[in-house]
């Protein structure tokens, strides 16, 4: 994946661009590239594909936030952003539908996405929906990774009726409206002149068949849900509100299409000393005035237990000790981690007995009123 271009560079825009810009260079990029406009060209297509694959992430702010702390490593097998789409072994309808692009393109094709050969293929294999949930998992969990089961309903063709909603022993009959096309055409003003505009059949909801006799099991709709529990591997170094992506563990896909993806989301606990700022870690701990004056070592909690750690005679309040390599593993190399950095704050003691007074006075005649 070494010579695929940054998404950025693709759309032309700077890392600092806004939705709106992003969304305007896409459109132009596809307006330029589209397939319907130049047929045949297959250099135009994969151009197409590129600038749809850049949109697609960058549009989204999650994974434009994986994208830009990991890069493409972030949607490789096992990255943060879950499995990688390769559109480039997409077709273009399914890129087309992938990405909802009524909203994107409405306007800009005069309200019906595109052509309406584009749009017969509504009736082709489709891939089923992606179905996300959220998982709790502790800081240290996500530190070091772990095994987390989740339950999902799972959403199944139905066997009693074999995924067609109709009664055994009856069959769903064609759809009057639509001679069982599941599409009703109409005609429509665009920027590219009149179009012959394709809509599914209101009667049938696209499927060309009328059901009159429904399941009892699934009650006419073909599917039926399961309670399954999954293990899902969290990955070591993985943050708050990444995801993971189970291939196939969606919603069941139309036509003979496959199967959607799982998205686990992933929700990190706080952790009471620590806060984690990509791999770094931060935390703050006291240390008495002596320990400072006289330097040595100290004990510092680390998410792998308490280490000692030297620090100089006449340490100040507030300085930072950086501890190397006790920060959290990197989601994409797990032999590499980040650091941890500790403030040291001076404690001044709040009671002391008549002897520890005593002490302190003592030291104070020969530290500050000697001469
Ligand atoms: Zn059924
Ligand atoms: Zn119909």
């Amino acid at each position: 994946m070494a010579d695929k271009r940054d998404y950025y560079e693709v759309l032309g825009v700077s890392k600092t661009a806004s939705q709106d810009e992003i969304k305007k260079a896409y459109r132009n990029l596809a307006k330029k590239y589209h397939p319907d406009m130049n047929p045949g060209d297959k250099d135009a297509e994969a151009k197409f594909k590129e600038a749809s694959e850049a949109y697609g992430i960058l549009s989204d702010e999650t994974k434009r936030k994986q994208y830009d702390q990991f890069g493409h490593a972030a949607f490789e097998q096992g990255g943060a952003g879950g499995g990688y789409t390769n559109y480039q072994n997409m077709n273009v309808d399914d890129i087309l539908r992938g990405f909802g692009f009524g909203d994107i393109f409405g306007d800009l094709f005069g309200g019906g996405g595109f052509s309406s050969s584009r749009r017969q293929a509504y009736n082709g294999p489709r891939k089923g929906q992606n179905v996300g949930l959220g998982v709790k998992v502790t800081f240290e969990e996500a530190a070091f990774g772990c095994e987390k089961e989740v339950s999902i309903n799972f959403k199944e063709e139905c066997s009693h009726c074999h995924g067609t909603g109709a009664k055994p022993g009856t069959s769903p009959v064609t759809c009057s409206k639509c001679n069982g096309t599941g599409q009703v055409t109409y005609q429509r003003q665009s920027l590219f002149g009149v179009m012959r505009e394709v809509g599914v059949c209101p009667d049938c909801n696209g499927t060309g068949k009328i059901i009159k006799e429904k399941c009892p099991e699934c009650r006419g709709t073909g599917y039926k849900y399961t309670r399954k529990k999954i293990s899902v591997s969290i990955p070591a170094g993985i943050d708050n509100g990444q995801s993971i992506r189970i291939a196939g563990m969606g919603e069941p896909g139309v036509n003979g299409g496959q199967r959607g993806d799982l998205l686990v989301e992933v929700n990190v606990q706080r952790h009471p000393i620590f806060q984690r700022d990509g791999v770094n870690l931060f935390s703050t701990m006291e240390i008495t005035f002596t320990e400072a004056a006289l330097g040595g070592d100290i004990k510092v909690k680390t998410i792998d237990g308490d280490v000692l750690f030297p620090i100089k005679a006449g340490t100040q309040t507030d300085t930072r000790i950086r501890l190397k390599g006790k920060g959290v593993p990197y989601l994409r190399d797990k032999t590499k981690r980040g650091d941890q950095y500790t403030t040291l704050v001076v404690s001044v003691p709040e009671r002391m007995n008549a002897k520890q007074r005593e002490a302190l006075k003592a030291f104070d005649e020969v530290m500050y009123k000697h001469k």
